[in-house]
Parts: C-alpha cells; structure tokens; sequence
C-alpha cells in the first residue's frame, strides 16, 4: 500500500511526453502536478460534433455541426466591417458572420464552396447566425470523418488551449489504459454494493464520452459515473473528519461527575428570571454527559435564534468552574462578546465567579494583567474575541472553551485551542445559530457531535415580514415614526454592495442623519463597526435602557443585540443579503411578547432569485427550513460561511445534488474506518494537503 501511495503521489506530469517545465509551470497554476491530478482534471462541458445537424433543424443556443453550401460572401461596412456568409444546406439557411478576415479567406468563401462548420448558434438581424465558427472545406472526394466522442471542454488557465487539453488527457488516459496512472482504492464488493462503475472506467467516461450518451444527463451530472466520483469524494471528507474525530477521543480531557457538578450550576439557575425550556435541558444534559466521558468533549448545538444557547453555555461553563477548572468563551465579533461578557458578569458574579474580558483593543498592562491571571489559574472564566487565540494567551487549567457562532472560525482555529489546556485537552462546545441542513451538518461537521435546541422560551410571537420596494421609503419612515411613537423600538440596518467597512459605516452616519432631521420627535443613534468600542457600548447600553428609539447599524449588530422591546426592524438592500444573514438580523426583534415587524426593503428591478429568497424570509420564521432554501439557492459554502476558509470545498461532490449519497456514505465510512492504509490513500488522493493533522 505504501508503494501505491507513493506512485499516486510522484508520477509528476512530467512523466507524459511533450510536457516540459513551461507546460510543467501552467499546469501548476490549476493545482496539477501529478497525472492523477490530471485526470481528476474533469471537463466543464461537452459538445457533440459526432453529428452533422440539418440547418432547418437549429435553435439559437445549440452548438452544432453543420454541412452547408456557399451562396453568396460579402463584405458589410456598418459599425463594424463584418464578412458575411450566406450558406443553405437545403432545409434551410443560414448567416456566417467574421469580424476578423482576410482578402484571401473570402476569395476562398466562393459561391459553390462546401463546408463544414461548427459553432454556436444565435439570432441574427434576418436570420440565424454563427460567429466566427471554426470551418473546414469539404472535397467532393474526401468527407473528413465527424468526431467519434464528444468533445470536450476543459476549463482552462492562459495559455493553455482545449487542444493541448485533449491532447494531454489523451496521454494521460493512454495510462490509465496500461493500469499505471490510477488506483481503484474501493474494494469490489463496495462497487458492487452500491452499484459504483470502476475509477477507471468513470475517469475514462467522462473524458471521452461515447456519442450515445445523455449529454443533459452529464450537464446535470447526474451520470453514474459522476455519482461514482462524487461517491468516493464525499466518502474520503467523511473518514478524514472520522479520524480527526477518532484521534481527538485518545486524548484525555477534564473528568466532571454527574452527582457534584450541579452545585454551581444549580445555583446559577435559581437566579434567572426563567425556567429552561425542555430543549435547553435535554441539551444541558447531554453536555454534562459528555463532561464525564474522558475525553474532549466536542459538541456542536445548534439553535435558532434566540433560542437561548447563552445560558445553556453558561450551564457547561459553571460545572467545569465548580471543579476548578478554567473557562473561556470566545465570540467573532467585538460586540457579540460584549453582549456575553454582560451576561456572564449579571449571571456569575453574583456567585462569587470573576468575568475576565480579553478582546483585540486590548493593549499593555491590561493585557497583560489578564493574561497573567489566566496563566496562573486565578481568573476562572474569560470572555472574549479571537484574541483568544492568540499564541500568548496561556492558561493555567483550561478545561473547557465555549466558540459561538462556530460558522465563522474554521476547524483549524478550533483545533488551535488544543495547545492551551496543559495536559488534558480542553473539552469544546461550539454553538451556532445558522441551522445547518442535517445532511450538510453530518458532512461538513462529521467530527463533532450534534445537539440541537428546537424550541423557543415560551411567550415569543414570530415576527410579520413584508417585502417593499425602496421607493415606498417616505412610507417606512413613517411607519418607523409610528412605531416608536407607541413606545417601542425599532432598527433600521445599512447594507452595501461593496464589503468596505468605511462604506457601509458612512451609509449608516448619512441614514442616521436623514431619519433625525424627518423624524425630529424620535432620539437616533448610531452603531457602525468603526466606532470605538466603548461608544458602541454606550450606544448599545442606552437603546437597551430605551433611551434611543431608533438605532441606525451596520450589520454589525447581526449578533449580539438583545433588546425585547425592540419591535420593528428596516433592512435596506435586503435583495443583496444571504437568508441566513437576512434570519439572523431578524432575530434581533420579536424577543418581548408584542406583535413584531420586519420590513426587507430591497432596490427594483428584483431579479428571479432575489425574489424566490425575499419570499421565502416572508413566508418562513423557521431557521431549518430558510437554511435549507439557502443552501437550495446558494450552495453549502455560502451558508457554512466557510467560503473564505476554503473549507469542505467539493471537487465533485454537490452537498444538495449528491444528499442522497451521505447516508451512505456514512454507513460505509463506519465499515472502512478500520482499513488505515485505505483510508489514508482515499484522504491523500481528495483532500491532500489540505487536512493537517499536526495540530491534533
Ligand atoms: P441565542 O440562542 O440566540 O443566543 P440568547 O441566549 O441570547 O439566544 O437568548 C435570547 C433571550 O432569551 C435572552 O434574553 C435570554 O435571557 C432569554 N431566554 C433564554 N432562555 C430562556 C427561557 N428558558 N425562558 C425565557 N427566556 C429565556
Ligand atoms: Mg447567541
């Protein structure tokens, strides 16, 4: 198995003839060394130039083979110097169009003249088109043979052409012919379980097509051998986070007993204001469960929001703080951990518990003081941002660190806790308010086990959405006077197109300005990310004490923001906002017990999509099902927010296409998990660099 591996890994494409440093150098370019990487190098599309089409027969968009005569050729000095071509093959007509020719090329586009063409075709000012398709001459004598299979074509970097591309494959595919370029890694019985076709035989399939085949069924690719490819994809992600899970279980971690954790906790429950929903209890046991396993807990609990997944943090917190352990809670935003740090402060301190704060504002001998304290185990909790990542932070007795809003770290960040607990591993407990479809939830976080809070505290009434265009603004901004007027209070949320901060910060000061001077009787305040932390805080302090009406923010207050007397919320340029985000911002009203709004102002023209995905935050307050829509519409990268991380990134694979596949795939990778070499040739050949398990 190792020699196996090995010749997976080295057979560079340099072994393939004609390909030298400089081809050597492109192909790099798209992540291709070996020729196994070539060969995984799929084409995009197809095209069928195994028939020769009847003219009378085209539709503009089909890309075709056509056998035409020449009727007539003319130059047209219009806009644009153009050659036109008249050509009729007998069931009907049609124009070739050149915009680049020479005097020579239409001495050679005679009347009479046969060709055969290739090209796209398109509606013409009189009649269908083709432009600048590639043509041949056909001799009376001499038909030149069509193609045998479909074309295809690969996607591309400068300097590479679809022919080098077909020329390369075909070397490639001459040894994958010869048994040496390609390993089947699936033992038979599995392909023959699951009705797989080879490696081999898909590899070879989906270059060279055979002309019978369903070219919608591979543009679908919903072939069997796309499926076959899929298949080992998703199964070489699972066993890779299998394993991960598998070697994170041999480390030791914090032992907390059932019987003696709940003093603490106990106590702490008996001063909130409220009872734990049953979903909250049932989740809290669960944790307390895992806390006396042995080894690191890893729990992901997802819950819509407002839920209350705060609190149940603060239960896990408490039993390990009861044992003498240390506590961090870690959030991806400044004022999503300031919103948590008031909490822990309301609930612990009145237990005797100190709340230390560590966020990246924070320099010198504050800094330092903290970090002294959690060094030397005086500080039992900590709150605060990835600056609790950070190298420098040490800590005396880690027993547990809580990452909320988990979609935003990535798995190597969570992993790089590890190094913080001293000698036993720190146990984990992620939350996250983004539901993530169970299939994507299994797949994508296949290493940790999930929980999930499926019920709200009692009294909440789901918040009324409407969807209005941004010329009915004067309409809002009454109805915002009105609103507050009542009493209540409301948020109006910036957005922008561009990501720049500074950008949507001003947009946010322009607006704030515009609705003091329409709405003089109301108190307007700010939030935008560029403000200073403790103006944020007091700006935040203030609406939450109700003495601002209505605060203008930047997305910045998607998380974080607890005010249940808030009853309206204005999203501007909804159209250009993920539901998941769309969701999360219209968590922040609907939290007291009044009837509350969300207006989702968007500019027209609505394109199709924008509106299927306004429709579905009008109609849906139930975060699966919109997460569900999401991932449906937008694709697993956009709601993992993994997108910039480049985390669980398919080759193949489609979490929304190919769901159907992670049952089994599941099931399977439970069989194969005890083959190591095979598992580890599966990993090497999907994931490759990509995993490192260094950190583990
Ligand atoms: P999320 O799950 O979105 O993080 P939070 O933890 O912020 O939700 O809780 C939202 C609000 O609900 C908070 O004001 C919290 O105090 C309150 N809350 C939490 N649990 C309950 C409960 N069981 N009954 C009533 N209110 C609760
Ligand atoms: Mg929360």
């Amino acid at each position: 198995m190792d020699a196996l591996r090995d010749s997976l890994a080295t057979q560079p494409v340099t072994a393939l003839k004609g390909v030298g440093p400089k081809s050597a150098e492109r192909l790099a370019r798209l992540g291709i060394e070996s020729v196994q990487d070539l060969l995984f190098h799929l084409p995009l599309r197809y095209q069928d130039r195994t028939r020769v089409v009847p003219v009378g027969s085209l539709r503009p968009g089909d890309q075709a083979v056509v056998e035409v005569e020449v009727e007539q050729a003319d130059i047209r000095f219009g806009r644009r110097r153009s050659l036109l071509v008249k050509v009729s093959d007998g069931t009907g007509s049609l124009m070739l169009r050149f915009f680049h020719f020479s005097a020579a090329q239409k001495q050679a586009l005679a009347r009479g003249t046969r060709l055969r063409c290739f090209g796209e075709v398109r509606n013409g000012p009189a009649q269908y088109e083709l432009v600048h398709p590639e043509y041949q001459r056909l001799q009376d004598d001499n038909p030149a043979p069509v193609e045998e299979a479909l074309t295809p074509i690969y996607p591309t970097t400068e300097g590479m052409h679809q022919l080098s591309w077909r020329d390369l494959t075909d070397k490639a595919l001459v040894l994958l012919q010869a048994g040496g370029a390609l390993q089947e890694l699936l033992p038979a019985p599995v392909l023959r379980r699951f009705a797989l076709p080879s490696l081999p035989a898909a590899i070879e399939l989906l270059h060279r097509p055979p002309p019978d085949i369903s070219l919608q069924l591979l543009s679908d690719k919903g072939h069997p051998a796309q499926r076959r490819l899929a298949f080992e994809e998703l199964l070489a992600h699972q066993l890779s986070l299998r394993l991960l899970r598998a070697r994170q279980r041999q480390h030791g971690a914090p032992v907390v007993a059932a019987d003696t954790a709940n003093g603490l906790a106990q106590r702490l429950l008996e001063g909130l204001p409220f009872h734990l929903t049953g979903a909250q209890a049932r989740v809290a046991a669960q944790i307390l469960r895992d806390l006396g396993n042995g080894y690191p807990m890893m729990r992901l609990v997802q819950g819509d929001v407002g839920c209350g997944k705060t609190v149940v943090a603060a239960l896990a917190a408490a039993y390990l703080i009861q044992d003498g352990w240390q506590v961090a809670l870690m959030a991806p935003t400044e004022l999503l951990a300031e919103q948590h740090r008031n909490n822990f402060v309301e609930w612990f301190e009145p237990l005797g518990i100190a709340v230390g704060w560590l966020s990246g504002r924070h320099k010198g001998k504050r800094r330092a003081a903290i970090l002294e304290a959690l060094a030397s185990g005086e500080l039992p909790l900590v709150v605060g941002t990835h600056a609790l990542f950070q190298e420098d932070v040490r800590f005396a007795r880690l027993g547990l660190a809580i990452i909320d809003e988990q979609h935003r770290f990535g798995v190597h960040q969570r992993l790089a806790l590890r190094n913080k607990g001293g000698e036993l591993t720190p146990h984990q407990l992620i939350m996250t308010a983004t539901p993530i479809p169970r299939t994507l939830a299994m797949t994508a976080y296949a290493d940790l086990d999930l929980s999930v809070i499926d019920e709200l505290p009692p009294g909440r009434t789901p918040v009324k959405t409407v969807v209005v265009s941004d010329q009915r603004r004067d309409e809002i901004i009454r109805r915002v006077g009105e609103n507050c007027r009542q009493g209540r209070q409301a948020y109006w949320v910036c957005t922008l197109i561009e990501e720049s901060e500074a950008l949507q910060c001003q947009a946010a000061e322009d607006t704030a300005a515009l609705l003091a001077e329409t709405l003089p009787a109301l108190r307007v305040g700010l939030v935008h990310g560029r403000m200073k932390a403790a103006e944020k805080e007091a700006v935040m302090q203030a609406f939450k004490a109700g003495d601002i009406d209505l605060l203008v923010a930047t997305t910045v207050i998607e998380v974080g923001m607890d005010v249940p007397n808030a009853s309206l919320m204005v999203i501007e340029n909804a159209e250009r906002l993920g539901l998941a985000q769309l969701h999360q911002l219209r968590g922040r009203v609907g939290r007291g017990s009044q009837e509350s709004h969300c207006v989702l102002m968007y500019h027209p023209p609505l394109g199709q999509l924008a509106q299927a995905r306004l429709g579905m935050m009008r109609e849906s307050t139930d975060g699966f099902a919109i997460a569900q829509k999401d991932l449906e519409l937008r694709g697993p990268g956009e709601v993992l927010g993994t997108r910039q991380t480049g985390e669980v990134q398919f080759r193949i694979a489609d979490l929304v296409r190919d769901r159907e596949l992670v049952p089994q795939v599941q099931a399977l990778a439970d069989e194969l998990l005890r083959d190591e070499d095979l598992v580890q040739a599966l990993i090497h050949r999907w994931l490759g660099e990509r995993v490192n398990y260094s950190v583990v």
